[in-house]
């Protein structure tokens, strides 16, 4: 039983944390064309002081962490950061998120250093159309990445796939197919309508749409993953290893089981990743703030929880970039 619980019962025992803006990739959906302007290195926070805050996390019940970005994997060092956290009592499971560029130099270390499993984002199975979605040409990297953290047992290996009409939907049946033949277990996610004029509209497919087509391919039974705690529906065709699975921000929140907090990768503590109320961390912890403060502080965050997000209305958070709170 988690010790913490927003003024909603939700319990929250999830700490999804951002550990860098920065990112090796430009995807169409996520950032503009001009990438964002980054932010100094003196205003991230450094691996001791995430280190701090996940402690105090850990110690008021948060159990599971994942480590995104930006690209987690551009920021130097980072399997340090998972061995300094996997050392954290009460800390039960490390995941990471990442766009696989980088997998393939870190998955053994990263292995080594105490993480359990990686979702790579991959939106197509096509080099060229990789390089149009993420404006750079590194396909095989990410499909070398993948292989190569199977190889090492970081499991399972989650392939997010950011649906859009006329840009990747045409291979909806391909990543399904991936699924029955190899195994891979690949979740779908609507796209949110972040970036502005580089993601009009018409591009958002609802996953209702979506399971109509997979579902030429044969029945989806409903499925129950062993690990995870996201928001994702999982189903299999029948007698197949993989797993898919849907994730509809849009289309039905999924904000009442919601269990987790974020920590931006300049020390601010997000209640929700669509709603612009933060909590600043980073000058508290530089002037010296004591454990039970911090705490304080981040039960402040969790009672600062909102019932839910209106994206589906057109509440649509201006303040930050995805890449600055972590997807
Ligand atoms: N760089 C890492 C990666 O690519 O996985 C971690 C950060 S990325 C922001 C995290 C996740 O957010 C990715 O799976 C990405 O596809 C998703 N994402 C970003 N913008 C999105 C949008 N507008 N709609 C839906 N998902 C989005």
């Amino acid at each position: 039983m988690t010790g913490l619980s927003d003024s909603f019962q939700r319990p929250i025992n999830y700490l999804r944390i951002s550990v860098t803006d920065r990112c090796n990739l430009r995807c169409i959906y996520c950032m503009p064309s001009c990438g964002v302007y980054p932010m100094s290195h003196r205003d991230i926070l450094t691996y001791e002081e995430i280190h701090t805050i996940a402690q105090a996390a850990a110690e008021l019940g948060i159990s599971k962490i994942r480590l995104t970005g930006g690209e987690p994997l551009v920021r130097s060092g980072l399997p340090n950061l998972v061995q300094m956290l996997a050392h954290i009592d009460g800390i039960d499971d490390i995941a990471l998120t990442t766009n696989g560029t980088l997998l393939n130099r870190y998955a053994t270390e990263l292995k080594e250093a105490g993480l359990q499993r990686v979702n790579v984002s991959l939106d197509t199975l096509k080099p060229d159309k990789f390089e149009s979605i993420t404006r750079h040409n590194l396909f095989r990297d990410v499909i070398e990445g993948i292989e190569v953290a199977k190889s090492v047992g970081l499991k399972p290996v989650k392939i997010n796939v950011v649906v859009m009409a006329g840009i990747n939907d045409d291979e909806l049946l391909d990543f399904a197919n991936k699924t029955i033949d190899e195994g891979w277990h690949v979740r779908f996610i609507e796209l949110m309508p972040l970036v502005g004029e580089d993601t009009p509209a018409p591009q958002f497919i609802p996953v209702s749409d979506m399971r109509k087509r997979l579902e030429s391919l044969g029945e989806l039974e409903p499925y129950l993953p062993s690990v995870g705690n996201g928001p994702a529906m999982y189903f299999r065709f029948p007698h197949t290893k993989g797993t898919i699975g849907f994730i509809t921000p849009v289309s039905e929140h999924f904000c009442f089981q919601c269990n987790r907090l974020r920590l931006t990768s300049d020390g601010k503590l997000r209640p929700c990743l669509l709603a612009e109320d933060e909590i600043d961390l980073k000058q508290p912890l530089r002037n010296g703030i004591s454990s039970a403060e911090l705490k304080r502080l981040i039960k402040k965050a969790v009672a600062r929880k909102p019932l839910r997000h209106h994206l589906a209305e057109g509440c649509i958070p201006k303040d930050r970039p995805m890449t600055q709170v972590g997807g």
